[in-house]
């Protein structure tokens, strides 16, 4: 059973192919950063009309990939939601036009469930159930993983996501878009004795965290040292950068640890993109040794946006597949509503 999985939800064009008996056997991605990098934020129309150049040549790199064509699928999955409507709608048109021409069944997918499973496609794989971490850059969440499609929000970010917070807060250092990823790379040069920055809602009695005003903090930080010391120089801004992951990476492991221990359980999944993340993953690491935890990661590069956990979370549904056809996308969309499968 081989089913084309589609991601189009966001900046990211990304295609694969995932055989239920073979696992992941083609994987193809296109990110739209450089493009969007001259408006410093993604652009919806000029994304909506890149995942159109791409889609299609990625489908045929995907089956070229493995010596296969379109005759060879079984099944097409595709975000459904949530994401940006103009995007989402590219994949979904897609999916559904050549189901309907191939005469083979369709899945939406949404787009967390696939970030949520994605630590499904590394080994050792995961067993249910377990802890989510889910740190994406529109998303921050802890959840109960009970089996696919049963997910239980245990708390989340009350203002911004991690990812966001690391990007917004590069901004305002100066960094390029999309900063997170910098901002880590120039942290890991920085002094972590020099500054200390607030761990917001550590001790709180619940598992919602927050991170905006860590953002406002940054800058609080950045205008006292420059009042102080004139213009920001490279090593201060590294020093800066450190300050903030340490506080955000604190909180992250602090709360998952606190959601493990709430629930008995063993195992934590962290997920999206800043899984990515060195030093969040190398203390995660740290503490569950301690502790005698497990922690599972997706591979580096499936932590971003990605088709192969769109056709992952597809081949996991295929009970819900349906005639293509008639479709519609869902930009806001409530993981908790999923049925299970
Ligand atoms: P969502 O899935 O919630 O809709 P998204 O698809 O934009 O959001 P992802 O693709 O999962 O999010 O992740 C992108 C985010 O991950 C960005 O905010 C980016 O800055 C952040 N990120 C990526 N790599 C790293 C890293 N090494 N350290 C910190 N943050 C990172
Ligand atoms: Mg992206
Ligand atoms: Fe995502």
């Amino acid at each position: 059973m081989l089913v084309l999985g589609i991601e189009s939800s966001c900046d990211e064009t990304g295609v694969a192919l995932y055989d239920l008996t073979a696992g992941l056997v083609a994987h193809q991605l296109h990110t739209q950063m450089a493009m969007h990098a001259e408006y410093g934020g993604v652009v919806p129309e000029l994304a909506s009309r890149d995942h159109i150049r791409r889609v299609i040549p990625l489908t045929e790199a995907c089956l070229a990939e493995v010596g296969k064509t379109l005759a060879d699928v079984d099944a097409i999955a595709y975000t459904q939601g949530p994401g940006l409507g103009g995007a989402l709608l590219v994949g979904a048109s897609v999916a559904n036009a050549l189901a309907f021409g191939l005469n083979i069944p369709v899945i939406g997918v949404h787009h967390l469930e696939g970030h949520l499973l994605s630590p499904l496609l590394a080994e050792p794989r995961p067993d249910f159930p377990f802890i989510a971490l889910l740190v994406s850059g529109g998303h921050t969440q802890l959840m109960a993983v009970r089996g696919i499609g049963q997910y239980e929000v245990l708390g989340e970010t009350l203002d911004d996501a991690a990812g966001e917070a690391f990007d917004k807060t590069a901004k305002l250092l100066g960094l390029p878009y999309p900063g997170g990823p910098l901002l880590s790379r120039l942290a890991e040069e920085g002094d972590p004795t020099r500054f200390n920055l607030p761990r917001p809602m550590l001790h709180s009695d619940n598992l919602d965290m927050s991170f905006s005003g860590l953002k406002t903090a940054v800058l609080t930080l950045s205008k006292q040292v420059e009042a102080e010391h004139g213009q920001i120089d490279e090593q201060t801004r590294k020093d800066i950068c450190r300050a903030f992951q340490d506080a955000i990476v604190e909180v992250l492991v602090s709360k998952s640890l606190k959601a493990l221990k709430q629930t008995g359980m063993r195992k934590l999944v962290v997920a999206g993109g800043v899984g990515a993340n060195k030093q969040l993953r190398a203390a995660l690491d740290q503490a569950a040794a301690r502790r005698k935890l497990e922690v599972f990661y997706p591979p580096l590069a499936l932590c971003t946006d990605n088709g192969a956990m769109i056709a992952f979370a597809g081949a996991m549904r295929l009970q819900y597949a349906t005639a293509p056809g008639s479709y519609s996308i869902k930009p806001r969309w409530d993981l908790s509503g999923l049925p299970a499968a």
